[in-house]
């Protein structure tokens, strides 16, 4: 191995993989914004703000720091130092189609490379489609914000309701595979619920990246209504529901079932210093609902979950109790209940959890750019110019996940140190960055 690799990951070679691999700079060089004639590029702009995320920098503020460094500015092609001004007012106009083509593109060369057939169940890439909120506040607010009444109750015990803004959005990442990408964001539009756009999402995938691209889909009662259903029946996509006891004419014929007779199964696993002891039931045929009768799988567990825990100085060995309930379409000949079971439960594990992920090591809960004024204007129909419509938070999710992205692709598939080694991907991140202040400035010719 190279002497310089012991040092770790550096700048150039994850540069070189994101060319050689994905024509990285290529497509980052056809990205737009609405500005017109700009100082500094929309791909600069685009690659300050994706290395800000590679670096796992915490705020734009602290990019704009780093910024003022020539051979970051070099790197990332931008004439001098580039303000969190430019920044802000670049991707509030952010051509958003641009972003999600890279976004595509990206996943679909992962998955012509065989990169989520590691992890497969029983030859089937899974997906989970969920929901996270990304931003609230009593304060700001901007013109695609949600509205919720909130009930405060003063010292006095008298109660006072307060407006609060917030923005929410569904996402569908692959959970199956190592590598574990967001394929789309939809955002709720205000007045909407979660199920509509989550029925946009899925409506858009197909288009996006064709119909078998994942094979299984998990996801919440929430969002598992009757159009959702028809749709996924439609692309071909098997689907486990976790469900709850809203839907109570299904859950209460199942439970009725499973109440007369001992559990069909028993069985224990450990799972991340925890021993589930599981009882299982299932059956199949069971209608999901009067408006969308279509038979259904329905297996439920009863858990005892034991993990030891530490209590001052002393570690106590706890029991906890749960249930679960899910309905699928997946056959129980190929699908054996237990594989249902971790299914069911892949979705709420840690490493699988991607919106976690995002929000706890990625800053994405930072309402970068939220109800920013400061906007590039177009002319309007009536003659005069208006702010364009605030782009700056969908672009900056998105450009949040390419980082995500292609991060733990460099890592996980590409880095013989990974292999070796196993640092986290978040070292990587620090390695990543401090590699940008070992490259040689540039040489500038005389003036
Ligand atoms: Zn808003």
């Amino acid at each position: 191995m190279r002497r310089q690799d012991k040092s770790g990951h550096r700048l150039p070679s994850f540069a070189g993989y994101l060319s050689k691999v994905f024509d990285f700079r290529r497509l980052a060089a056809d990205l737009r914004d609405a500005r017109t004639d700009p100082d500094f590029s929309p791909q600069s702009v685009f690659l300050a703000v994706f290395h800000g995320f590679v670096f796992r920098l915490r705020s734009f503020q602290q990019l704009q720091a780093d910024l003022s460094q020539p051979a970051f500015q070099h790197w990332i092609g931008a004439p001098r130092a580039l303000s969190d001004d430019v920044l802000r007012y670049s991707l509030c106009g952010f051509d958003l189609a641009g972003l999600e083509q890279m976004l595509v593109h990206v996943n679909r060369t992962l998955k012509r490379n065989k990169a989520f057939d590691e992890g497969r169940v029983q030859g089937r890439i899974v997906a989970a489609l969920d929901g996270i909120e990304v931003l609230s506040s009593y304060s700001r607010h901007c013109d695609s914000c949600l509205q919720r009444r909130v009930t405060f109750t003063d010292p006095e015990g008298r109660s006072e309701e307060r407006i609060q803004y917030y923005h929410r959005a569904v996402g569908c990442q692959i959970i199956s595979s190592p590598v574990k990408p967001f394929l789309a964001w939809e955002w709720l539009q205000p007045g909407e619920g979660e199920d509509t756009a989550a029925l946009r999402l899925l409506r858009r995938i197909p288009e996006q990246y064709g119909s078998r691209f994942f094979d299984i889909l998990l996801l919440d009662s929430l969002y598992a209504q009757k159009p959702a259903l028809q749709l996924t029946q439609q692309i071909g996509w098997d689907v486990v529901i976790t469900f709850k006891q809203e839907r109570r004419d299904l859950y209460q014929s199942a439970m009725g079932l499973f109440q007369a007779r001992p559990a069909d199964l028993q069985f224990e696993q450990r799972h991340d210093g925890r021993l589930y002891q599981v009882q299982l039931w299932q059956t199949e045929g069971v209608a999901f609902s009067q408006d969308y009768p279509q038979p259904m799988r329905v297996v439920r567990t009863e858990e005892a979950v034991t993990s030891n825990r530490r209590r001052g100085d002393q570690t106590v060995t706890e029991t906890t109790q749960h249930a679960w309930m899910w309905i699928t379409t997946l056959d129980a000949r190929t699908f054996p209940g237990q594989q249902i079971w971790s299914l069911g439960h892949a979705r709420w594990k840690n490493e699988n959890n991607g919106w976690n992920d995002l929000t706890q090591n990625w800053a994405l809960k930072h309402g970068f750019l939220h109800a920013c004024n400061h906007r590039p204007k177009v002319s309007s129909e009536s003659g005069g110019s208006q702010a364009v419509p605030n782009r700056g938070l969908a672009a900056v999710v998105l450009i949040l996940c390419l980082a995500f992205v292609l991060s733990s692709a460099f890592a996980i598939l590409h880095s013989k140190l990974f292999r070796l080694y196993h640092p986290s991907l978040l070292e990587i991140g620090r390695q990543l960055y401090r590699s940008l202040w070992q490259l040689q400035p540039p040489i500038r010719a005389p003036a």
